[in-house]
């Protein structure tokens, strides 16, 4: 048997039983694809059925407004991926279905090296070889490479041994099993060499050296960024901004933020706000960290209790019981689950200037 049809023999066995496995239909694949590209698969596979359920094809999807997609990607993060679903459902519309060549798929908003490959070879049975984490761990692993993944010289190396690896009969099944067997053996930490079907041959293995690939060139920089929400609350309605371009979650909404390089104080909150003096306000969460590819966001929140809508602010003034009808990020999701739960409560101090 040669490694190629261990692994497939392997994977026949061993693979998991996910929704987007009982179908070839690249709107199918191609959905399941791009939720998947950031998102664990527990939670992607709630999405996925929702997308399928609300947008049953690519013509349905392309027909829907932006905001309507945002919302129904709330919670899953990377919004542009939101967006760039909505533009390519858009262009296959278009053209009257999928195209089925690799360079046609690569040139879809959205759609990456590793996606076209997934698309081509699941849906079209094309012999293109899929390279992502999971692949460079095998790999690395097996042949216990020294280049590292993030270089030019490293990118190259992986994609030709992948593209090498590939069975040209069975290019789809040999790319799923690839990413089953980074998902559930060859494991960032602890891998499960025992159960491997390529433990004979994995040179990390034979040397007790698995948790010394792959290699990486340089540390990745991450950002710092102190975000104070103010949730203003004038009677009934609440007020909110919505995201421009040019930063992350654009398009989405929330309440109002003032950002700083560093831990604020509410003297500094209160003056960049220009909270009138008078309100009456109520700190609701302190230091929540969520963290993005490359910025750790640390936030704060505040309710605020006004009398009078302030003027010349950007955003809108919506009732409180239809906030949930406005996408927003995971973060402020979360803010909104601790107001939730404490407006009930008399907000506690008075802004004296
Ligand atoms: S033997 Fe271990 S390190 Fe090698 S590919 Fe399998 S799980 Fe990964």
């Amino acid at each position: 048997m040669t490694g190629q049809s261990i692994l497939l023999a392997w994977y026949d066995e061993n693979k998991r039983d996910l929704p987007w496995r009982h179908t070839h239909d690249a709107y199918s694949v191609w959905l399941s694809e791009v939720i998947l590209q950031q998102t664990r698969v527990a939670q992607g596979t709630e999405y996925y059925y929702r997308f399928l359920h609300t947008y049953p094809d690519v013509r349905s999807l392309a027909a829907a407004d932006e905001d309507e997609v945002l919302h129904l990607w709330q919670g899953l993060g990377y919004y542009s991926r939101a967006r760039n679903l909505l533009k390519a459902a858009r262009i296959v519309a278009g053209l009257g279905g999928f195209p089925n060549e690799y360079e046609q798929l690569r040139r879809l908003p959205g759609v990456g090296d590793y996606t076209a490959a997934a698309i081509a070879s699941i849906a079209f049975g094309k012999p293109f070889a899929v390279v992502d984490g999971n692949v460079y761990r095998i790999l690395s692993r097996f042949y216990t490479l020294a280049v590292p993944i993030d270089t030019t010289e490293g990118k190259r190396t992986y994609a030709s041994l992948a593209q090498e690896w590939l069975p040209a009969e069975a290019p789809g099944l040999h790319n799923q099993a690839m990413m089953d067997l980074g998902a559930t053996i060859c494991l960032p930490r602890s891998p499960r060499c025992e159960c491997c079907p390529l433990g004979d041959a994995c040179m990390a293995h034979a040397e007790g050296r698995q948790e010394e690939f792959p290699k990486h060139a340089r540390r990745k920089i991450v950002r710092t960024r102190h975000f104070v929400y103010l949730y203003l609350r004038c009677g009934s309605e609440v007020f909110l901004h919505r995201r421009g371009r040019g930063d992350i979650w654009q398009g989405l909404y929330e309440p109002m933020l003032i950002e700083f390089g560093h831990a604020p104080t509410f003297a500094e909150i209160s003056a960049s706000a220009h909270l009138p003096e008078g309100c009456i306000y109520r700190l609701v969460a302190k230091g929540l960290r969520h963290q993005l590819t490359h910025q750790l966001l640390v936030a704060d929140a505040y309710v605020v209790k006004l009398t009078d809508k302030p003027g010349g602010i950007d955003g809108i003034w919506i009732d409180e019981s239809v906030r949930s009808d406005y996408g927003v990020s995971r973060l402020v999701e979360n803010i909104y689950n601790i107001i939730d739960g404490v407006l009930d409560e008399e907000p506690a101090c008075q802004n004296q200037q």
